[in-house]
């Protein structure tokens, strides 16, 4: 833990010391006092406020306290007016970094479209982050592709919805090797499930991002990657890749300027990135603490418990995916052998963090649990810290992490992800961050979460290993294909999968041929069925076949011998069967 913090020190420690040059002083000099009028530029001030009582002071007036933390300062975004509030209120406030406006421009289209085409997951901004369009077609196009795998779920409407105003879905994709039963929203489902939420707080850009590759991870790594391949086959992924669509549609529309909206869309009457309320501080679990009542805060917690649109929605899909393990008091634990993870995932401060957030004056009854997973998950990341949201940064009630724990007794996390420095630092690293530096560290944080996800207490019978011998089988010797001529066939063995095929089987064909409309192409069962994946198409003279079919095989064992029977029933053109598979 000590080694930890001194390297989330050392990195805050640079950040002050490039802020202090950039404004042409030296550290430990006096920074100079910012008194332009707004709209000047924004600044992150450094703020004397030690764990307990002045933290939550900061905190309880409403100013914008950045999810990081530095010894016993902690960090206040805001304009020249900000600094002169802190001052008026008793804390120091120095300029820790004055921040640069990236430049990007805003995306063609404002709410949800009613419906998606390949074009609209280009929908980009700032470099490459994909606004709400692009994540839900994204979406669609991940559950067309691999139906076997992926359902989209519609769990409720944004507030701005809600209210007839443009707005979006509230949309989720569970992904898992589908069974009969999987995927439906009952709370008694057979595999464990864990859940993986992004951009609740809007601004926090890079937690959609990072929801956007894990989804694409799951879906191209099943049958090609054996931890995947075993994740997929034992346990539901559930991902929300934008908790707060409205909020981040706020920030996306930032064009050169970008808007650091936080919250929601729901209020009105502030500055244009301070209207709405903060749906991490709007739960009924600890409502009240480290948090704002004044509405153009960035803590602002909503005018009661539960009150907003997207908090209740949320509430509502994990009652339905979580059964409820745990009563009584804050120090009562959920039984051992409770199932599930949930991650919120945040930005910055290299972070884990578990309950309880709104007090550290207690510890969860599942605490060492807890915390042993969390520090499996800062190591993983490279040296992060971990804690109670008090040990560490502050406390925070109404929270949604602390609601998951609190209500339902599910192993419950946030990921405060970035560091305070450095290129890649901050709430808008450049886009290429993601690829080189923070996908990297998250990838294999929540491939150990799912693996967690049957049995994070330790209590819990482990998952049964899959039936050896299944998943993903490959004929890639080449068959002649004759023109004009009879069918040939190129066959699969498979034993040691008990039990019938999956009702969404994917059959993937690879054929070589010059008019591909000549071809015929039939799936023959070991019991002699014959499914048929493709007819003749005279008109169509395009090149090749390279298709994954779908294909209801629940009627058929598994266990046998099947072909892939294909004849080419018209001259001049020919062609061969390049390969094929079956997954199971
Ligand atoms: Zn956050």
């Amino acid at each position: 833990m000590a080694r930890q913090r001194r390297a989330v020190l050392a990195a805050a420690g640079a950040v002050a010391a490039a802020g202090a040059l950039l404004l042409g002083t030296l550290p430990g000099q006096a920074t100079p006092t910012p008194t332009a009028a707004a709209p000047g530029p924004a600044y992150v001030y450094r703020v004397h406020a030690p764990l307990g009582a002045a933290a939550q002071d900061l905190l309880g007036k409403g100013f914008d306290v950045l999810e990081t933390r530095d010894g016993q300062d902690l960090f206040v975004a805001g304009d020249a007016r900000v600094g002169e509030r802190l001052r008026a209120a008793g804390f120091s406030a120095a300029v820790d970094q004055v921040v640069q406006a990236p430049q990007w421009t805003p995306p063609a289209k404002r709410w949800q479209s009613p419906s998606y085409t390949a074009a609209d997951m280009a929908d980009t901004y700032y470099g490459g982050y994909r606004t709400v369009n692009a994540q839900y077609a994204h979406l669609d196009s991940v559950a067309s592709q691999y139906p076997g795998l992926a359902t989209v779920v519609d769990y409720g409407d944004s507030w701005r919805k809600t209210q007839g105003a443009g707005g979006y879905d509230l949309r989720a994709i569970c992904i898992t090797k589908k069974v009969s039963g999987d995927c439906a929203r009952t709370p008694s489902a057979a595999k464990p499930r864990l859940f993986v939420m992004g951009q609740l707080h809007a601004r926090e850009i890079t937690t959609g991002d990072v929801a956007y590759r894990w989804i694409d991870e799951l879906v191209t790594g099943y049958g090609n990657n054996a931890e995947i391949t075993s994740i997929l086959d034992t346990t539901e992924v559930w991902v929300v890749p934008i908790a707060n669509p409205d909020g981040v549609d706020i920030v996306q529309q930032g064009g050169n300027s970008p808007i650091l909206q936080r919250k929601n869309a729901n209020g009105s009457g502030c500055a244009a990135d301070s209207n709405g309320v903060d749906l991490n501080r709007n739960t009924s679990s600890g409502y009240g603490t480290g948090s704002s009542a004044s509405k153009c805060d960035q803590t602002y917690r909503g005018t009661a418990a539960n009150s907003e649109v997207e908090t209740r929605a949320l509430q509502g899909l994990w009652k339905q995916l979580y059964p409820d393990r745990r009563d009584g008091g804050m120090t009562t634990p959920a039984p051992a052998d409770t199932k599930g993870v949930v991650l919120s995932m945040h930005s910055y401060s290299n972070l884990v963090l578990f309950p309880w957030g709104s007090t550290t004056a207690q510890k969860t009854g599942n605490d060492a649990a807890l915390r042993g997973m969390a520090k499996d998950m800062a190591q993983i990341a490279g040296g992060w810290g971990y804690g109670q949201p008090g040990e560490v940064l502050y406390n925070a009630g109404g929270s949604t992490d602390d609601w998951v724990y609190d209500e339902l007794g599910v192993a419950s996390f946030v990921w405060e992800i970035g560091g305070a420095s450095g290129t890649c630092g901050g709430f808008v690293p450049a886009f290429s961050c993601q690829q080189s530096t923070w996908w990297p560290k998250v990838k294999p944080m929540l491939v150990y979460s799912a693996k967690k996800a049957a049995n994070p207490y330790g209590g819990g019978t482990p998952p049964p290993p899959p039936p050896p011998g299944c998943g993903k089988k490959t004929n890639d010797t080449d068959v002649a294909i004759p023109d004009g001529g009879a069918a040939v066939t190129s066959s699969i063995n498979v034993s040691g999968c008990a039990g019938n095929a999956p009702s969404g089987t994917p059959v993937e064909v690879h054929i070589k041929h010059t008019w591909r409309g000549d071809v015929v192409v039939d799936l023959v069962a070991p019991d002699g069925t014959a499914y048929r994946l493709k007819n003749t198409s005279s008109n169509d003279s395009a090149d090749n076949i390279d298709t994954t079919y779908t294909v209801n095989l629940s009627s058929e064992a598994m266990n046998g011998t099947w072909n892939l029977k294909v004849q080419d029933v018209a001259r001049y053109d020919t062609g061969s069967i390049d390969s094929w598979s079956l997954t199971f």
